[in-house]
């Protein structure tokens, strides 16, 4: 499975790498779903949900999710 950049970082512009599945609880609608894991080079991190790929990522709060 190859992982590519959904978007560039919103932030700055940059490809963005994947960094692996967090599997979340989505509060409006109480699904459990993956969420995908994106870091850019200026360690901007985002996560986006797995079944929505069409909506923007969205700022990640936790970036010891990336090993950080
Ligand atoms: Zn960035």
């Amino acid at each position: 499975m190859v992982h590519s950049s959904p978007t560039p970082c919103p932030e700055c512009a940059q490809p963005m790498r994947f960094g692996g599945w967090a599997l979340c609880r989505r509060e409006e609608d109480g699904a459990r779903v993956c969420r995908g894991l994106w870091e850019c080079p200026q360690r901007h991190f985002w996560w986006q949900w797995a079944d929505r790929k069409d909506t923007a990522p969205e700022p990640c709060s936790y970036p010891h999710l990336f090993g950080r």
